[in-house]
């Protein structure tokens, strides 16, 4: 297969590299992508080299002075017209997405949506690049602030939001006046490859958005964070890959901006609303099948409702519909590839040697595709490694508490920090408990954090800065200070 467009289950998508507006071959040959609820390959794409990111890095500066200068409105505009086009090719791109990466049509619909918001919220932030004024305490000087684009932009993604973290990143980049070289998850190139054809038929000059799957990301990404003309790093993936990429970084002082991963604990009072929470937990766990930095990863339950919950929750998994994600009614498709289903497979037998009470589940059905059953473990030891590690697939594991001291304490005792979830009707604790995690993001009463307009990020070791709201636009920005004066 050699053809920059392969048509798969009836839907056209580009399968070259995107450099400078042109779809090109990569010179390390073709990679295949995989449909996990199959093991089957679907199509393969062009495999990008370390001189295929040289020449993707020329195109994006050889585009920067013209993109940074285009007037803001101007950027918006194709923004605008990128959010358009994403809606309105909602159902193809679903689908294309459920194909390489497995997940749920139903999650896949929810994701394109959401990744076409971020069009439209970085359309409308374009023109909110603000700056400074102010008198020196002395009163004898002004102190002018200007903000200006960082430059030209390396963006990396994962494979469980192909499209969300490709627009999260790609929109406030190009509000923002940067160009980029996106390098997506070899699992699903083909959601960005899309994104990038819907942005130039948006209007977005050539150069500006450059795109390489390759099978080779650390050669690839040594190479362009080592060229002096990029001058940002955004990345979203795993903590141990993130902290890779930040000592690389470091040799060029290149700007980083790490969306990293998760280790969310879900708390449950004795005074929870236990059939909204019961709800709550469900969407925090269950949402993309588990495969979410942001997913439910621990449920501490006060000791005086966790029989019920655990019941309840229970239930709702064991309804759970598992097949192929593109089959109507089904609830939760495939994980995304062996080495995950076998990571959570291993988590779960760990956690039942500790001592866990499997409530359903427990296995990989005997099938092809690289199924696992919706699954929940009560009475999980403190101990066991399925609470300190990141499980990315359908298991809810259920420890105990006594008392607010205690459940925040196990909340906090991680490394990571990006969301916690808690449950109780109590305002007071609410906002006590809310302050006291130690998280960037705290859903309250709610399962769902992601808005486009709101800074979702990381403390501790899920990460650096800030994507979403005006908050990642300026991650995309310097500050020049100008002394003046007059
Ligand atoms: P991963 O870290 O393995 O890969 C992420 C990206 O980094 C991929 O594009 C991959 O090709 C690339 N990569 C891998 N090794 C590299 C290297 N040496 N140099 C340069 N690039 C390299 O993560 P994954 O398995 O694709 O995604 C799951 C992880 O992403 C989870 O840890 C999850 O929590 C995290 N995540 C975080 C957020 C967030 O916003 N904080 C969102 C989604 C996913």
């Amino acid at each position: 297969m050699t053809s920059d467009v392969a048509t798969i289950a009836g839907i056209d998508a580009p399968t070259g590299l995107l450099i400078g507006g042109q779809w090109s071959e990569g010179r390390a040959g073709r990679l295949p992508v995989i449909n996990p609820a199959t093991e089957d390959a679907l199509t393969d794409v062009a495999d990008a080299s370390p001189e295929d990111a040289i020449e993707a890095v020329d195109a994006a500066a050889r585009a920067l002075p013209l993109w940074a200068a285009r007037p803001p409105r101007e950027r918006g505009e194709c923004l605008r017209r990128a959010y358009e086009l994403t809606v309105s090719r909602a159902e193809q791109l679903a689908r294309l997405m459920v194909l390489e990466n497995g997940k749920a049509l139903r999650d896949a619909r929810g994701e394109v949506l959401y990744a076409a918001e971020f069009f439209r919220w970085y359309a409308e932030e374009a023109v909110r690049i603000d700056g400074s004024l102010t008198v020196a305490p002395s009163g004898a000087n002004r102190i002018m602030a200007i903000r200006q684009p960082v430059g030209v932009s390396v963006l990396i993604t994962p494979w469980n939001f192909p499209a969300a973290m490709a627009t999260r990143k790609i929109g406030p980049a190009l509000a923002a006046g940067c160009t980029v070289v996106l390098k997506p998850a070899k699992e699903t190139p083909l959601t960005a490859l899309a994104v990038a054809a819907i942005l130039a038929e948006a209007g977005v000059p050539d150069g500006v958005v450059n795109v390489l799957p390759t099978t080779r990301p650390g050669p690839l990404t040594e190479v362009m964070l080592g060229d002096p003309r990029v001058r940002k790093l955004s990345f979203t993936g795993s903590t141990e890959v993130g902290r890779v990429l930040l000592k690389l970084a470091a040799d060029t002082v290149t700007n980083c901006s790490m969306e990293l991963g998760g280790n969310a604990p879900f708390l449950v009072f004795d005074d929870a609303d236990i059939d909204a929470a019961v709800d709550g937990a469900f969407v925090a766990k269950m949402r993309n099948g588990g495969e979410a930095c942001t997913a439910a990863n621990r449920f501490y339950v006060h000791e005086a409702v966790a029989a019920e919950f655990a019941g309840k929750l229970t239930a709702r998994l064991a309804a759970l519909r598992v097949g192929p994600g593109l089959d109507e009614g089904v609830d939760l498709g495939p994980l995304v590839n062996a080495d995950t289903r076998a990571k959570v497979a291993s988590l779960v037998d760990s956690a039942t040697r500790d001592g866990a009470a499997v409530l359903t589940g427990g296995q990989a059905p005997k099938r092809a595709g690289y199924f696992y059953q919706p699954t929940v473990l009560d009475s999980v030891p403190a101990s066991s490694a399925i609470l300190s590690e990141e499980i990315f697939g359908p298991v809810a594991p259920i420890v105990r508490f006594a008392t607010t001291d205690e459940a925040v304490a196990l909340a906090n005792n991680t490394e990571y920090g990006l969301v916690s979830y808690l449950y109780s009707r109590d305002l007071r604790r609410c906002l006590q408990v809310a302050e006291a995690l130690e998280a960037g993001m705290i859903g309250v009463n709610r399962g769902v954090v992601s808005d486009p307009a709101a800074p979702f990020g990381g403390v501790k070791q899920s990460g650096l800065g800030r994507e979403g709201a005006h908050d990642g636009l300026l991650e995309f920005t310097e500050t020049k200070y100008i002394a003046v004066d007059w």
